[in-house]
């Protein structure tokens, strides 16, 4: 009897494990899996491979009035705030000069004009960032859609979203507030 009631056990924990492994390994393939709110999905496979890590490294950590006091109502409602500018009224959806693009909050440089491309969306769209620990990401479920959204791994600032629409090389698209980049010509 006792032997069978071990036997039973070893099967049970067996099936869990069994059962767990494969629940998380499913997790995974759906990209669910989080750790600490920070999406480690990805809008497509070669992003798997990539921009995984956030920078926790020489972080800007200020409070909210001293953001307040260093960016403008604008940038504040936007980077602080998450907020979106109107499509087709920021300063760089059109705007296509050789130079980087800064994080409007700390300075970090952000995204390069080489990979800026004409999306017609009315926000200025990359397909990649300068580097990929520039910035993070978050699973976005607000509006009741499931976006992407693009964080400045440096201070932590909205900057916008990423669909899986983009152009080549990498399909993606970086939708990004101009309010909340500036723009830093190519010298
Ligand atoms: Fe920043």
């Amino acid at each position: 009897m006792l032997r069978k009631n071990k036997i039973l056990t070893l099967l049970i924990f067996s099936v869990s494990i069994i059962l767990f492994s494969f629940l998380l390994q499913k997790a995974d393939n759906e990209g669910y899996l989080t750790d600490n709110n920070i999406i480690f999905k990805n809008v497509n496979s070669f992003t798997d491979s990539l921009f995984k890590g956030k920078n926790m490294q020489n972080k800007i950590i200020k409070s909210e009035e001293e953001w307040k006091n260093v960016l403008s109502p604008d940038q504040y409602r936007v980077l602080r705030q998450k907020g979106t500018e109107r499509a087709f009224t920021g300063e760089y959806w059109n705007h296509f000069e050789k130079g980087v693009y800064c994080c409007a909050g700390c300075g970090a440089e952000l995204f390069s004009s080489d990979s800026k491309f004409e999306s017609h969306c009315g926000w200025p769209s990359y397909f990649i960032p300068l580097a990929e620990d520039r910035v993070y990401y978050v699973e976005d479920k607000s509006y009741g859609m499931i976006r992407t959204e693009v964080l400045c791994s440096k201070c932590d600032g909205h900057l916008g979203h990423v669909f899986d629409d983009g152009p080549e090389p990498t399909g993606l698209r970086y939708c990004i507030n101009s309010v909340a980049i500036k723009f830093i010509p190519k010298k």
